[in-house]
């Protein structure tokens, strides 16, 4: 059967010199598609992820390849059976990712480390010389990443600046290969460990889910699923026997690649939790968050 919808993903590092009057446009072309999903517009460029009918995404995909500003996108395309998202969002920011550098802030145009293609990553990844760097959030790689790669503890990108100037002598004179899930934040963030002095470093062309795609690696190397920001939630990379879960149930640590919210509205973390633990101890992240919100709810209800 073929699915009838798409869900692309995509960036592009350009030059923006109006983000406000290229958002309305873009807004306009999304509705007239029917495209649902997030997409963020800011002078340095375009970041985005949507679903729609196939035929809606072609029309999409010529529209920005036929840009002028915009043509030369990698596009990653995923076949589904319907949309992944709830509805359209459009947001002007000052960054497509959010790294926070300020004064120190640059475009990507004009600064970041060399490119390597899947076959390319796959070699490099075996010297000894060097050091594989996840430039994803912790609750990205932990249900997924490549084998023996540094994952900074870090809850968003904006925290990963600090985590390498902390973590300097575990990099410095090393060969460092970096990824992420698309290749847009390793574009910024390959350009920032550029101007931290760190000159030998590498970028996965297309990231992780390029990786899995391409036919002659097929995700080797990279263990467990990539987490993806839509209602798929995650997808899987490694296509070859050496494929395996990595992530576990938050309270057994059974394999599980089974994701849910804390109960408890005010954490409302994501959490990986096994059927069985769901069962037994409820939906709640920890013992804490279980204590507290019985205690709010027994207090709603006067007991
Ligand atoms: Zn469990
Ligand atoms: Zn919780």
């Amino acid at each position: 059967m073929t699915a009838p919808y798409e869900v692309l993903l995509f960036y592009k590092y350009a030059r923006l010199d109006d983000p406000d009057v290229f958002a309305a446009d873009h807004r306009r072309l999304c509705q007239q598609l029917e495209l649902r999903g997030r997409i963020v517009v800011a002078t340095e460029g375009l970041n985005g992820t949507v679903s729609g009918t196939k035929e809606n995404c072609a029309k999409y995909r010529e529209a920005l390849d036929k840009d002028p500003i915009m043509a030369g996108i990698a596009w990653k395309i995923d076949p589904e059976e319907g949309h992944v998202f709830p509805k359209l969002s459009i947001k002007v920011r000052n960054e497509v990712v959010t790294l926070e550098l300020g004064e120190e802030d640059f475009n990507p145009v004009d600064l970041t480390a060399s490119h390597l293609k899947p076959l390319e990553w796959r070699e490099a990844m075996k010297a000894d010389d060097v050091v594989l760097l996840d430039a994803r959030n912790d609750y990205e790689w932990e249900i997924g990443h490549f084998e023996g790669a540094i994952l900074p503890k870090v809850p968003s990108f904006k925290d990963l600046p600090k985590w390498i100037r902390d973590h300097r002598s575990e990099l410095e004179g090393k060969k460092i290969l970096t990824y992420c899930t698309g290749g847009i934040r390793c574009e910024k963030f390959s350009g920032f460990l550029l101007n931290e002095g760190f000159d030998n470093v590498f970028q996965l062309d297309g990231g992780i889910v390029t990786y899995g795609k391409d036919e002659e690696v097929r995700g080797e190397g990279y263990e467990g699923e990539c987490y993806v920001f839509d209602e798929r939630l995650s997808v899987s990379v490694n296509q070859t026997e050496g494929a395996k879960l990595v992530s576990k149930c938050r309270s057994c640590g059974v394999p599980s690649i089974r994701y849910r919210n804390c109960a408890w509205m005010p954490c409302n973390a994501q959490i990986l939790l096994c059927e069985d633990c769901e069962e037994r101890i409820g939906r709640y992240c920890d013992c804490r968050c279980k204590e507290v919100d019985l205690m709010s709810r027994s207090a709603v209800i006067g007991i």
